[in-house]
């Protein structure tokens, strides 16, 4: 029976989870799948690498089934194939000061975790409520903390500071960044097919639903454009992005909102939904022809050459440009307007590669190296996983999981 290690990425209602097969030292994904609608109509599906369903139920409207049922399931009724747990690898989304690399759970790391809710309402607390669930249920069962801030950890303190008074910066109130492990995990990528700009200086545009982008020199994060929050930097699926922060005591004094109402409008109701008042999904955009659409991508576009060129500075040069997630992944369009946007900077975008997507997009000649990479935060987790559980640290050596497909 091979050995395997479970991911689980646990939101507001819902629990995702990835399993990796422990395949002559590699890892495999072996399953996939999530449980939805956890306290209003909970439903689970699993699926194998294929896609084929492993295991599928649905428990009907009314019925609360909470994170702890859905671990309940997934880990003693699902049926994902014969494998031995040996550990479980948890995307928490913030780490704080403390927490520069990925960490073995116990109660005390609990504890210190559970310190950093404040700092993100949204997220911490369903994370910990996995861990949590499963302490109680499966003590033996090795945990581990991988977290979304570590990678930016050791940007240079201009970059993380706000120019705050002293006593509100001491209160964490700084920047810490957030998409770090698909960071990590383009940089492992990049040290496999492109050893120049993985030495060199890259901005990694990881475009999805949540959006940001990272300079990272020698394959280090020294700038990203999410700060506090992961609501700042570029405009997202339904979040504003970067905001005058007189726009919130504009919100709150004249238009009579509270901060619930606030969250709301930045968190749900801004970004592409907001702009085009038609969606928030990119393909939907782009299909369109309403006025509102065109608004919102070329707001979109903007935002992100914006943030290039700062980037480009804080690095003081750029080598190299990956995109990544769902939109840098799949967008054909949108790359093919930020390489041309990005044209001062070197970049020479080569029309054929782009419209196959890739891996390399640049010309021979481009003095800046353009690629399309797709993100695997799971496998990232995975391995950060199985290397606390050894002891050890992750290192470019694992770069061997990585997709070869892209050598
Ligand atoms: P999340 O942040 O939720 O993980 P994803 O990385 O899955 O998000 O990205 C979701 C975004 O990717 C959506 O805006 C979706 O429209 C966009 N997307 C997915 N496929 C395509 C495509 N073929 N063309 C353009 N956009 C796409």
């Amino acid at each position: 029976m091979a050995d395997a290690i479970a991911v689980l990425n646990a939101g507001s209602s819902s629990l995702k989870f990835s399993l990796f097969g422990i395949v002559g030292g590699a890892l495999e994904l072996t399953a996939r799948g999530q449980a939805e609608g956890l306290y209003t109509s909970p439903r689970f599906v699993a699926r194998d690498r294929d896609g084929k369903i492993l295991d599928a139920k649905d428990w009907g409207d009314g019925v609360k089934l909470g994170h702890e049922g859905a671990l309940y399931y997934l880990f003693s009724h699902a049926d994902l194939g014969d494998q031995r747990l040996i550990g479980v690898g948890h995307r928490v989304v913030h780490g704080g000061l403390m927490f520069d690399r990925s960490v073995r759970i116990d109660a005390s790391v609990l504890a210190a975790l559970e310190k950093y809710v404040p700092l993100a309402p949204l997220h911490q607390p369903h994370n910990l409520a996995s861990i949590r669930a499963l302490l109680i249920s499966a003590p033996q069962l090795p945990q581990v903390a991988c977290f979304d801030t570590a990678f930016h950890r050791d940007q240079p303190e201009v970059e993380q500071a706000f120019a705050l008074p002293r006593a509100i910066t001491e209160k964490g109130v700084r920047r810490y960044g957030f998409h770090g492990l698909s960071y990590e995990y383009i940089t492992q990528v990049l040290s496999v097919c492109d050893r120049r700009a993985a030495q060199g200086k890259t901005v990694i545009m990881h475009l999805g639903n949540g959006a940001s982008m990272c300079a990272v020199a020698n394959g280090r994060s020294v700038a990203s454009t999410m700060g506090f929050t992961a609501v700042d930097g570029l405009p997202m699926g339904t979040r504003c992005g970067a905001l005058d922060s007189g726009v919130l005591l504009y919100l709150m004094d004249e238009l009579g909102m509270d901060a619930r109402a606030i969250e709301d409008t930045l968190y749900r109701q801004s970004g592409l939904l907001g702009v085009s008042g038609i969606s928030s999904d990119m393909r939907v955009l782009e299909a369109s022809t309403e006025p509102g659409a065109k608004a919102a991508i070329d707001l979109f576009i903007h935002r992100i050459g914006r943030e290039l060129g700062g980037l480009a500075a804080a690095l003081g040069g750029l080598d190299a440009m990956v995109f990544t997630a769902g939109i840098g992944e799949n967008s054909a369009m949108l790359r093919e307007r930020v390489c041309r946007a990005a044209g001062w900077l070197g970049v020479e975008l080569d029309l054929e590669a782009n419209h196959a997507g890739g891996p390399r997009i640049s010309t021979a000649e481009s003095r800046v190296a353009v690629w399309v990479i797709p993100t695997n935060e799971e496998l990232m987790i995975a391995q950060h996983t199985r290397a606390v559980l050894a002891g050890d640290q992750v290192t470019m050596a694992m770069a061997a999981d990585v997709n070869p497909g892209l050598q």
